[in-house]
């Protein structure tokens, strides 16, 4: 018998992993609940306008990353953030200000309280902490005090996971953080001495530099389905996942290995030979609904776009998450005199806004929008709305349980993967990170 993975889901993870099985030449068939390749990523073209419908942009934030896209070179253009869009503004009693990026910056600013800024200096002679669940705000408080979390942490928070610090647990929501503290004691200590560790070639591959693709992040589905094979996706399909001594079944064929993308919710439909005991620690994984509204302006006559975009704490009480200046990170994403924002409503602190119907949420959001870009009409010529219901993971305390159950279900049933971004992080480049390494283990298993 041929041995050959099925994998669910054609999101980006289920085509990085496809991505390398074909160039491996091991067999395989994706299968897609959906009429479209890549989950959530989607680029309309619309009006003179190009926008998102999902995720806006990725991290080169890993090796990972950075290579699929060496691969993928003359098959989609990569575009990076433009440098005068680096800035990132946050709100405070209705004015924007620049988030501190230097020392100078951060003794000035009215973002943070002065009590806050002199704890700051002793920050790298706190105490590590030592408790595995410690939620963002606790660490925050415990080490930086409560206007960092309250003007910089919580709105990058609502920012990442359209969630909420007081339920995120460090350890498995931002790992690399948690990281830092636990090895160097400290997050300014620990990032000098890291800035100073002798880099590979990969790691210097590796950036903070902000990416899409020229024409948007469908750019980059369109290559890797190409690579792939439309042949090999099948779109529409409503499985139920069988086992077979050590074989599994899907739609009557025989595959070696399972691979799952889809998200927590959908494994019990997808495996009713998996243990429900253990399931159920899987299923309850919370997820951050959201709206996602895409504003464009043929002529653009409000506040200067000169940033990355806005982010919008907590504390300042609006019903927006968040504005991204979409046309001024990358290029022609509006007509010329023009430009594209992206704004977010709901999430986890705030998911029933993201239920409402279109004409009451734009009721709220219009006043808003119109105030905080300093707007004397607000008229756009375009604007739409997504809605995402199992939008982010949020990973809290019961991570960890999660984790066990997964490892348990995947021990019990062999060359099954219960991915996805269940776990392993929620951005675009953990989701690459995570679909190379999953064909990886497949590869290593057929060799
Ligand atoms: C609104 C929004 C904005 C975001 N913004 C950013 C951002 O700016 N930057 C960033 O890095 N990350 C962002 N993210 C996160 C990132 O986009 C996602 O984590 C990533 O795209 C998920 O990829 P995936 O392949 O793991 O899952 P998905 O894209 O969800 O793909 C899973 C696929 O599985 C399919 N599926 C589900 N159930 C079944 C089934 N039973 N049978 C078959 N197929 C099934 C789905 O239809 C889907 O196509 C955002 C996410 C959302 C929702």
């Amino acid at each position: 018998m041929e041995k050959n993975t099925a994998i669910i889901g054609s999101g980006i993870t289920g085509l990085t992993t496809a991505f390398y099985l074909k160039k491996t030449g091991i067999k395989f068939k994706i299968f897609e609940k959906t009429n479209h390749f890549g989950g959530v990523i989607n680029t309309v073209s619309e009006n003179g306008f190009v926008f998102e419908t999902g995720p806006n942009s990725g991290t080169l934030s890993n090796i990972e990353t950075v290579e699929l896209f060496e691969y993928l070179a003359g098959n989609f253009e990569l575009e990076t953030a433009d440098e005068t869009a680096k800035k990132r503004l946050i709100l405070k009693n209705n004015k924007w200000y620049a988030l501190p990026s230097g020392l100078f910056s951060g003794i000035s600013t009215p973002l943070f309280n002065v009590k806050d800024k002199f704890r700051l200096l002793a920050e790298p002679f706190r105490k590590s902490g030592n408790n595995p669940f410690e939620t963002i705000s606790e660490l925050v408080i415990r080490r930086m005090g409560n206007s960092f979390l309250d003007y910089a942490v919580d709105p990058f928070i609502s920012g990442i996971y359209a969630g909420d610090t007081n339920y995120l647990v460090t350890k498995y929501a931002l790992p690399k953080l948690y990281k830092l503290e636990q090895q160097y004691g400290s997050f300014i200590g620990g990032a000098i001495k890291k800035s100073k560790e002798p880099k590979s070639e990969q790691d210097k591959k590796v950036t903070k530099k902000i990416f899409s693709a020229q024409g948007g992040l469908s750019k980059i589905v369109n290559a890797l389905v190409k690579y792939i094979g439309e042949e090999n996706i099948i779109l529409n399909s409503k499985i139920e996942v069988k086992k077979n001594d050590r074989f599994y079944n899907v739609e009557n064929e025989v595959f070696s290995h399972v691979v799952n993308t889809a998200n927590a919710g959908e494994l019990s439909s997808l495996f009713p030979f998996l243990h429900k005991e253990y399931l159920k620690d899987i299923s309850n994984l919370v997820y951050a609904q959201v709206a996602e509204i895409a504003i464009g302006f043929k002529e653009w006559k409000g506040i200067d776009l000169d940033a990355f975009g806005g982010l919008i704490p907590s504390k300042e009480r609006k019903n927006l998450l968040g504005i991204l200046f979409m046309s001024s990170i990358f290029k022609n994403r509006a007509p010329e005199k023009g430009a594209l924002l992206t704004t977010f409503v709901g999430g986890i602190k705030n998911n029933k806004l993201s239920e409402m119907p279109d004409d009451e949420l734009l009721k709220l959001v219009k006043p808003e929008l119109q105030e905080l870009l300093v707007l004397k009409t607000f008229n756009p010529d375009l604007i739409k709305i997504f809605y995402h219901k199992k939008a982010i993971a949020q990973y809290g305390a019961d991570s960890k349980k999660r984790l066990q159950a997964i490892e348990r279900l995947e021990k019990e049933n062999k060359n099954l993967f219960l991915a996805g971004s269940m776990r392993d992080g929620i951005s675009l480049a953990d989701r690459i990170k995570q679909g190379t390494e999953l064909a990886e283990i497949i590869i290593k298993s057929n060799s």
